[in-house]
């Protein structure tokens, strides 16, 4: 994964009245704040200046050129003299991408003794922005609003975060996700509506018949096999029994052959996410639980169960997360700890993403209880200690609804000898209680894409492009006020559906 197709498209307002040499310093200044900007060292890809727009028929153009555009995947626009907005109408109405206003001055202090009238015109953001603000808050333009000066940190910092929000957003307009088999029956909150979330996410929900992936795995080679078999034993420690010459040392090698198999239709379908279900097995040997893992470590989203919505987050947030430290993963709420301020025991059956490991992970054979196949391989390791979020989507019938929740990583009290899979142990803020009492209140599934590299900015921004709701459980959450929260929500997405 990486960012090297990506730009965002930096875009100056000002109009003509200023005169040829004060645009010539307009002109000069916006390349050196986007300069400065792309030598910062901390934004994940390129900023590209596209010109001071003075006209109204000039702003459309670029903006139509960004629309069709494949590499420009958002707009940072800076009001550097005063563009006054009524030429912004028509090209703020067909922009389809999204829109970060930079409320910032070239010059970082007022040279007291050398003010005058030129350098008063050549430093007027501080009301030429808030005529623009103006349009795009009567336009109700979803936008990110960065203000302070550009050689500023926190400024990069925060305009980074968008960027890699843009990324992704670009990133789940051509996402395909393959599902093998449907929804585990009768579960609701992982189902929803496929058409809308195409509409309003950008990503396709497909499927892929499991007699397909069946018929692809008998196609695997034991050439083939050998080959990721040396990777594993490069890559990761083996329990005895999984080792070569173990008992259970052939259901690793099925589970390699799986893996090919599954890599090869995700490759071949040009799919980003994918889905299984425990129950939807046919013609298979086990659960794709190691290769699940393994996938996401590549950068897939997965789901279980059938569950696109987490699988389409999981990779959204790895898109998100690129270069980043950290971690991304699928997750699973589990089983409680009442002691303090209480704990989630987080795991799944077996498909949490390596990349989320403390240490080198165990390749391990033990029986599923459902699902009636053969004994599934899996990863087995503990998630290292930090600050994370766990984020969900589920659909509310008139609007998708993320919630999100900060969590603390912490290391279990003890060893869990006899726990057969991959989990991690946190402490959801503000404490158990409140969160879990939150979490149901508001409609949360038990499936959360968890990321370690991502703060709350990341889920904010992902909400105001795609418009969906969003819910964040911290440590500022109180109960009563999310309540209200709720309720004046319902009447938000009544009112602007
Ligand atoms: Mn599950």
């Amino acid at each position: 994964m990486s960012f090297e197709q990506y730009e965002i498209w930096f875009v100056t307002g000002s109009q003509l009245l200023y005169g040829t040499e004060t645009l010539r310093q307009v002109n000069t200044q916006s390349i050196a704040v986007v300069n400065g900007l792309n030598q910062a060292g901390n934004l994940p890809y390129k900023i590209v200046y596209r010109d001071t727009v003075k006209s109204a028929e000039e702003i459309t153009a670029v903006f139509q050129e960004a629309n069709s555009s494949g590499q420009c995947v958002g707009i940072i626009t800076w009001m550097h003299t005063f563009s006054p907005a009524k030429m912004w109408t028509h090209g703020l109405k067909i922009l389809q991408k999204p829109l970060l206003h930079l409320h910032t001055q070239f010059h970082r202090e007022i040279p007291w003794p050398e003010i005058d009238m030129d350098f008063m015109n050549l430093n007027q953001s501080a009301h030429g922005d808030r005529e623009f603000g103006y349009m795009t808050a009567r336009m109700k333009k979803p936008r990110k609003i960065v203000a302070g000066h550009w050689e500023d940190s926190d400024v990069h910092e925060r305009i980074a975060v968008w960027m890699r929000v843009c990324a992704a957003w670009s990133d789940a307009q051509t996402m395909r996700i393959l599902r093998f088999g449907d929804n585990m029956n009768h579960v609701a909150v992982t189902d929803g509506d496929r058409v809308e979330a195409e509409m309003k996410l950008g990503y396709h929900v497909d499927y892929y018949p499991v007699g397909d992936f069946a018929a692809e795995v008998a196609r695997t080679t034991d050439a083939e096999i050998d080959a990721l078999m040396a990777e594993y034993e490069k890559r990761y420690d083996f329990a005895p029994k999984a080792a070569k010459h173990g008992s259970k040392h052939q259901q690793v090698r099925e589970a390699a052959r799986i893996e090919l198999a599954l890599r090869k239709i995700l490759r071949e379908t040009n799919a980003k996410a994918f889905t299984t279900n425990f129950d939807a097995l046919h013609g298979l040997n086990q659960l794709p639980g190691l290769a699940s893992q393994r996938l996401m470590n590549d950068g897939y989203g997965f789901g279980a169960e059938g569950d696109w919505k987490t699988a389409a987050l999981v990779r959204t947030l790895k898109v998100m997360a690129t270069g980043l430290p950290g971690g991304t993963s699928f997750m699973e709420d589990y089983v409680y700890h009442f002691k303090g301020k209480g704990a989630i025991l987080q795991a799944h059956m077996l498909e949490i993403c390596p990349s989320i490991a403390e240490t080198k992970p165990r390749v391990e054979v033990h029986p599923l209880g459902i699902g009636g196949k053969a004994d599934p391989a899996r990863l087995v390791f503990t998630a290292h200690e930090g600050t994370g979020m766990a984020a969900t989507v589920v659909d509310m019938g008139n609007r998708f609804r993320m919630i999100v929740n900060q969590v603390d990583c912490v290391k279990p009290e003890a060893d869990l000898p006899k726990l057969p899979v991959a989990r991690a142990f946190w402490t959801p803020q503000p404490d158990l209680k409140t969160a879990a009492h939150a979490w149901i209140l508001a409609g949360g599934t038990h499936h959360t894409a968890f990321s370690y590299s991502l703060a709350r900015e990341y889920f904010e921004d992902y909400a105001e492009i795609s418009g969906i709701e969003m819910l964040l459980i911290d440590n500022e959450t109180s109960i009563p006020d999310l309540r209200n929260q709720i309720k004046l929500n319902d009447v938000y997405y009544m009112l602007n559906k």
